[in-house]
């Protein structure tokens, strides 16, 4: 059946500006780095997407090496695009991202001109679009000159191949450089994308602020550790989890008994705020204002559901911040 999206889809979901620019984001957006490739089911992901579209989630997130194998996620994002989505381009912010490796020789991988401008060509051919609408650098490359990098983003921006740009896993510093950089070539740099969570607190010292006073914003990824930061780990490990079915970034060994007696306390508290923990976690990431929005990933459409409802609870009192607090560092 043609894809019909919910009428009332922008009733619910909240946007927030994304630092000094004119562009909102969903306050949850949906990551494609797990689930689309060639091995997952594709009706399981097109049915996820529509899901998320018809929650306000109008932001997709993918990369040219999610898959696998690489390439794979932004083939099946196309194909479902083009099924579903070809009528609703102007309500979709789309990004890319290119930085890890994705093709043999010297030219298909760090952050040459000569990669970023390839890799972008073939991500749009992949999802059959003219364009994205974020285009980033992937990670941070200390061997070549941040100024060809960000001379790459630039130039992508004036071939109308990207709207706006953004980098992912830079440091405080080097994002200072490369925001001054971004100014003076008169493509300001959109939003930054850093690993953020509850467990993982690295932004806080240093990168938000910069991020703040730079005008840029914020998009955290693995907000759920992955799905550590959830309930599914609690009695045992489930056959359909990433940390059973796939174990390539999220070992079953990580998940030792230590980690998950502090989940277990924190899924108490969450269920004292009347939310679940990934509910809360999402939300608790909300609280800073710096963070325009949060990056999940999702294997089934309900846990996308279950995401977004964490909009409903989003204030914490400082007696349940303390208490995270303690929790995290015990
Ligand atoms: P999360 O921390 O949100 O983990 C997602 C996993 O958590 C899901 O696959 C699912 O696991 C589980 N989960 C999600 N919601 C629920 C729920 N409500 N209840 C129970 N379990 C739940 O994020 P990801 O690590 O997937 O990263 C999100 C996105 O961030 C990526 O898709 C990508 O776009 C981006 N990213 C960017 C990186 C970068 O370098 N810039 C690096 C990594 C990610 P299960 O499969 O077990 O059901």
């Amino acid at each position: 059946l043609p894809y019909q999206p919910d009428s009332k889809r922008y009733e619910s979901m909240k946007y927030r500006r994304c630092g000094r620019s004119g562009l909102d984001l969903p306050l949850i957006s949906l990551g494609l780095w797990h689930n689309f490739g060639h091995g997952d089911d594709f009706k399981n992901g097109r049915s996820i997407l529509r899901t998320a579209f018809d929650l306000g989630i109008t932001h997709f997130d993918l990369a040219n090496n999610y898959g696998p194998p690489y390439g794979a996620a932004e083939e099946n994002f196309g194909r479902i695009f083009q099924k579903d989505f070809k009528a609703l381009r102007d309500e979709l912010i789309i990004s890319s991202k290119a930085g890890w490796d994705m093709w043999p020789g010297p030219y298909g991988n760090f952050g040459s001109k000569k990669y970023l401008v390839a890799s972008l060509d073939q991500s749009l051919k992949r999802m059959g679009l003219d364009y994205v609408d974020i285009f980033y650098h992937h990670r941070p490359d200390p061997e070549t000159p941040l100024e060809e990098t960000m001379a790459a983003l630039d130039l992508i921006v004036r071939q109308g191949k990207a709207l706006y740009v953004g980098i992912s896993q830079y440091s405080a510093e080097d994002t200072a450089k490369a925001s001054q950089l971004l100014k003076e070539m008169g493509t300001p740099c959109l939003i930054h994308q850093p690993r953020y969570s509850m467990m993982d607190r690295w932004v806080e010292d240093g990168l938000l602020d910069v991020l703040e006073s730079e005008g840029i914003g914020a998009i955290a990824f693995s907000p759920l550790e992955q799905g550590v930061l959830t309930n599914k780990y609690l009695k045992g490990f489930p056959e359909d989890s990433r940390a059973v079915k796939d174990g390539r970034y999220l070992q079953t060994e990580k998940l030792t008994p230590e980690l998950l007696r502090k989940v277990e306390q924190l899924n108490e508290l969450a269920k004292k705020r009347g939310q679940s923990l990934a509910q809360m976690a999402i939300a608790w990431l909300l609280k800073d204002k710096r963070i325009t929005s949060v990056l999940v990933g999702v294997s089934k459409p309900s846990q996308i559901i279950d995401n977004v409802n964490s909009l409903k609870v989003l204030d914490f009192s400082s007696e349940e911040l303390g208490k995270i607090e303690q929790l995290i560092k015990s």
